[in-house]
């Protein structure tokens, strides 16, 4: 069998019902009973279901949300994992978005890296097994979802009716393979105590906001105080504050309070020691300050429990993982008024074998007295999948048949649609040196790339899933 002849003689056809997917505008929109999604997801869905009638498959519909095409027969089920929904296309894009073209042998349009076209190769990779006679030995499903960009309700619709596959994975990220993905989880820690009494000579702090996303280190901050003696001092330390950190940061009075602004440097909220997080530098001044007894709280509880947290160590959460590392703390939104006090929001990421429930338990105990409380807690288990699983080392060895790179299966800190198989890895489409254009302007994917990952999924069906 050779896995790249076989691409190669498809290659035309396969752009073809790509440059076709790439056409629909499959951007969540407004639903209706027929279109939970909007008429783009649902369209998109049924033109991938389509491909598969066409090749006389049976194909399967759950509500307009996902489904499924299936190869083969047999009692197991293997499960490849896509999705045809995209982001919004946004500004500033070279060509329409919606129109493919194909240029310097890239194609462009929105949804091609991210996720159209590895679906389209997985689709290929087992069209092409079935057409040249090979015979499956268990049943194969290519399940295709439109909801991966949002609220994944396709997948959890789908596994409310269908079995979930023995083995599996999702070309929605990169190669070689990615087998262990942290737990997330969102959370606020929210001010109970507001109290207003007002102490001659403090700063009142009257506000304070950064950020606006839990995934996002945020990198601007903004505080407003009222000053009532004294303001020169106040702004004379800050500018020495300035000056000391190296932040960029400015101040103005405005009607007779002080606004201060700083700025930091933004980075994924699975990766927060790689930026800096605008609203902890902005904070470690007001702790330099005499504010008021609400405005104190805050800011003491920020110093004993939010900044320097990067491993949440404050939360006595620290755990380190031997392939997936340590637990991580993003503090992405931070707000206070003097009306309502103060609010974190957390997003705190963690390897398996830590158990968070009861670890965000204890830490709700521990800040009762501080006036602090624990709300709005989301959590998505960890997802883990060992390194010496059969499943991965064929995955590997197929990659590594047709690609010179020696790395080995890796962990994330991220989530990836892979996580929705139980005994499920990401499987590409992104090579190492692979432009991440994906939810970009002028998103393409080299068709040199789309051939080669369509050969590796080739391979990898052939070893899994294939009888000779
Ligand atoms: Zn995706």
């Amino acid at each position: 069998m050779d896995a790249k002849l076989l691409v190669e003689k498809y290659k035309d056809q396969m752009i073809e019902d790509l440059i076709g997917l790439l056409k629909i505008n499959s951007v969540k929109g407004e639903s209706t009973n027929e279109a939970p999604l909007g008429q783009g997801p649902k369209e998109a869905l049924n033109y991938m279901l389509e491909l598969g009638q066409k090749e006389n498959l049976t194909t399967k519909n759950i509500e307009n949300l996902a489904g499924h095409i299936e190869f083969g027969q047999g009692d197991k089920i293997f499960g490849i994992l896509g999705h045809v929904d995209v982001v919004p296309a946004g500004n500033g894009w070279t060509s329409d978005p919606f129109e493919p073209i194909i240029k310097n042998g890239n194609i462009y349009a929105r949804g091609v890296q991210d996720d159209k076209g590895p679906t389209i190769a997985a689709f290929y990779a087992l069209k092409i097994l079935e057409n040249e006679g090979y015979h499956f030995n268990q049943r194969v499903r290519l399940i295709i979802g439109t909801d991966e960009e949002s609220d994944w309700t396709c997948t959890k619709a789908y596994f409310e009716s269908e079995e979930m596959p023995h083995a599996g994975f999702s070309p929605d990220a990169e190669f070689p393979v990615i087998h262990g993905e942290k737990g997330m989880t969102t959370f606020n820690l929210v001010q109970t105590k507001i109290d207003n009494e007002f102490i001659d000579g403090d700063i009142q702090l009257k506000a304070f906001v950064s950020g606006e996303r839990y995934n996002m280190v945020p990198d601007t901050a903004e505080a407003k105080l009222n000053v009532l003696t004294n303001m020169s001092a106040v702004i004379q330390s800050f500018e020495g504050f300035i000056r000391k950190t190296g932040h960029k940061g400015s101040y103005e009075i405005d009607r007779g309070f002080l606004n201060l602004q700083l700025n930091g440097q933004s980075a994924h909220g699975s990766t927060p020691e790689e930026g800096v997080n605008a609203g902890l530098e902005l904070l470690k001044f007001l702790t330099l300050l005499e504010l008021d007894p609400s405005g104190r709280k805050f800011v003491n509880f920020a110093a004993d429990y939010i900044i320097d947290n990067f491993k949440g160590e404050q939360f006595k959460m620290n755990y380190a993982h031997e392939e997936m590392g340590e637990v991580s703390v993003n503090t992405g939104i931070i707000n206070y008024t003097e009306v309502d006090g103060g609010e974190f929001g957390v997003n705190l990421r963690y390897p398996i074998g830590f158990d968070f429930d009861s670890g965000i338990e204890q830490y709700k105990e521990a800040i009762q007295d501080e006036g602090f409380t624990v709300e709005d807690v989301t959590n998505q288990d960890a997802h883990y999948v060992d390194k010496n699983d059969p499943l991965v080392q064929t995955l590997l060895e197929s990659y590594r048949s047709h690609v010179d790179d020696e790395r080995e299966a890796f962990t994330i800190g991220g989530g990836t649609y892979a996580r929705t198989l139980e005994r499920g890895v990401a499987f590409g489409a992104m090579f190492k040196d692979t432009e991440d254009s994906m939810h970009q302007k002028d998103e393409h994917m080299a068709i040199d790339e789309l051939l080669l990952a369509t050969t590796i999924y080739l391979e990898a069906l052939y070893r899994l899933t294939v009888n000779e």
